[in-house]
C-alpha cells in the first residue's frame, strides 16, 4: 500500500476508535449537553442588563435553578470551569478538549469525504441563555459525513473565535451543533472575519434578546443554516468537547476552513451584549487532527 494512503486509512481507522471509546461520554455530553444546558439556562432567571451583568461577571453567584454559574471572566472564568462544579470536572482534567489551534503541522492529511448540508429554513426561535444567542431548529436539518447523519438542533455564536487557525482567532464563530442517532454530538464551526454586513445574521441580530430570556418564537421571521456555510467545503476534523461547561467529551468538530465575513457593527453589537464568550484553546496532547491543506 503507498504509505500516504496507508497513513491516511490509519487516521481514519484511529478517529473511528477514538469515536468508539467515547460512545459512552458522548451520551452523557447529548445530555448534559449542548440541549439539556440550554433549555435549563433558558429558563434561567434573567441576569438583568447587559452593562450589570459584565460588571457582576467575576462574581461567584448562584443561578435561579442552583446550579453554580460560570463565566468567562473573574473568579468563575475557564480556568476554574473545572472546579466550580463536580459536573463540570472534564473542564479541569479533560485531555480531549474544545477549541484547539488548528494548524497543518499537527495535522494528518485530509481524508474524510466531503460534508453533504441539507438545511431546510426553519422560524426563528431564540434565546438569550446568559451567555450566547441561540437559534433553536426545527427537525429536517441534516448533515451527512462518511455515511453519518447528524441532525441540526441549534446555533450560537461566540466572540472572538474558539478555534484558532495556525494560531489566529477569527472575529466570530458560530455553532451549528448536532446529534445524530447514537447520541454523539457533532459541531460545525464556522469562523467569521469582520468585512461586509452578513444579511442572514442581521435578521438574526434585529431579534436578539438584550437579556436572558427563554425561547421566544418570531413566526413571521425564517432563518436557514444554510445561509451562513462558506462557499469552499473545506474543513478541519477532530474528536474534542463541548466549549462550555460541562465540557463533555466525544464532540465531533468540523471546523471549516474558509471563514465568512461580518461587518464590525454586527461584532460589535454581539459584543455588547455578552463581552467576550470564547474559551482560550487547549491542548491537542496525541489527539488527530485532520486537515483539509495537509500533504503528509
Ligand atoms: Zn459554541
Amino acid at each position: 500500500m503507498n504509505p500516504i494512503i496507508k497513513s491516511v486509512a490509519l487516521s481514519v481507522a484511529a478517529l473511528a476508535l477514538a469515536t468508539a471509546a467515547h460512545a459512552e461520554t458522548v451520551k452523557q455530553g447529548s445530555d448534559d449537553g449542548a440541549v439539556k444546558t440550554a433549555a435549563t439556562e433558558s429558563h434561567g432567571k434573567p441576569t438583568g442588563q447587559a452593562t450589570a451583568k459584565k460588571e457582576s461577571r467575576g462574581k461567584a453567584s448562584k443561578s435561579a435553578h442552583g446550579g453554580a454559574s460560570w463565566t468567562y471572566s473573574g473568579s468563575n472564568g475557564p480556568d476554574s470551569w473545572g472546579s466550580v462544579s463536580a459536573k463540570f470536572a472534564a473542564c479541569g482534567d479533560g485531555t480531549t478538549q474544545s477549541p484547539i489551534n488548528l494548524t497543518a503541522a499537527h495535522a494528518a492529511g485530509m481524508s474524510a469525504g466531503n460534508i453533504d448540508f441539507a438545511y431546510q429554513p426553519t422560524q426563528l426561535r431564540i434565546v438569550n441563555n446568559g451567555h450566547t444567542v441561540q437559534v433553536n431548529y426545527s427537525g429536517g436539518s441534516t448533515m451527512t459525513v462518511e455515511g453519518e447523519t447528524f441532525d441540526l438542533l441549534q446555533f450560537h455564536f461566540h466572540a472572538p473565535s474558539e478555534h484558532a487557525i495556525d494560531g489566529k482567532l477569527a472575529d466570530m464563530e458560530m455553532h451549528m451543533v448536532h446529534r445524530n442517532a447514537a447520541g454523539e454530538l457533532g459541531v460545525v464551526g464556522v469562523l467569521m472575519n469582520i468585512g461586509a454586513e452578513n444579511l442572514a445574521l442581521g435578521e438574526i441580530w434585529q431579534h436578539m434578546p438584550r437579556e436572558a430570556t427563554p425561547e421566544r418564537l418570531k413566526n413571521r421571521n425564517v432563518v436557514n443554516a444554510r445561509d451562513f456555510l462558506p462557499h469552499n467545503a473545506n474543513y478541519y476534523r477532530y474528536m474534542g468537547s463541548l466549549t462550555t461547561p460541562p465540557c463533555s467529551e466525544g464532540v465531533n468538530w468540523f471546523v471549516m476552513a474558509d471563514p465568512i465575513e461580518v461587518s464590525r457593527e454586527q461584532v460589535e453589537q454581539f459584543a455588547g451584549v455578552f463581552g467576550a464568550t470564547n474559551r482560550p484553546v487547549q491542548e491537542v496532547n496525541n489527539r488527530l487532527v485532520l486537515a483539509p491543506y495537509a500533504t503528509n
